[in-house]
């Protein structure tokens, strides 16, 4: 896996940082409204898979959004740090905390029947309505 890109950052007050070895340049949006809540518009989320380092752990807040994920920030400056899905240990980071990954590209949008008409993405991408995703990660659960 060729393209996978490490690279380390760290939140706006600098009390947390992070190293992930891994990173997927394809990252994927997500338009579901949890994420939208959370982030106040949708989550450009790259996969950063399990090789990754937090420090200043202890400044990490975690929320368990849903049954199958947490979301990480910051409790000093509110940085959004990653959503966690708790099976795997896998984290999907924000896309603006690795602003120097190189060859970048929007590759997939998630839950694309939620998104809302007041904006639109010209990038041409994959995409997955919540009921291809349902389907696709039960077919994984067999
Ligand atoms: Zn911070
Ligand atoms: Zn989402």
């Amino acid at each position: 896996m060729s393209d996978l890109k490490p690279q380390t950052t760290a939140c706006l007050c600098g009390q947390v940082k992070i190293r992930a070895n891994n990173i997927n340049p394809k990252f994927t949006v997500c338009h579901c409204s949890t994420c939208r809540t959370w982030g106040g518009a949708p989550f450009f989320a790259v996969q950063c898979g399990t090789d990754v380092t937090i420090q200043g752990n202890e400044n990490v807040k975690v929320y368990k959004s849903s049954a199958w994920a947490s979301r990480g920030f910051c409790s000093s400056c509110g940085t959004h740090l990653f959503c966690q899905f708790n099976e795997s240990g896998e984290y999907n980071m924000p896309v603006g905390l690795f602003d120097n990954i190189k060859d970048l590209q929007m590759d997939m949008q998630y839950f694309s029947d939620l998104k809302p008409d007041y904006y639109g993405f010209t990038n041409k991408t994959k995409e997955m309505t919540g009921a291809e995703i349902q389907a696709y990660f039960s077919s994984q659960l067999v």
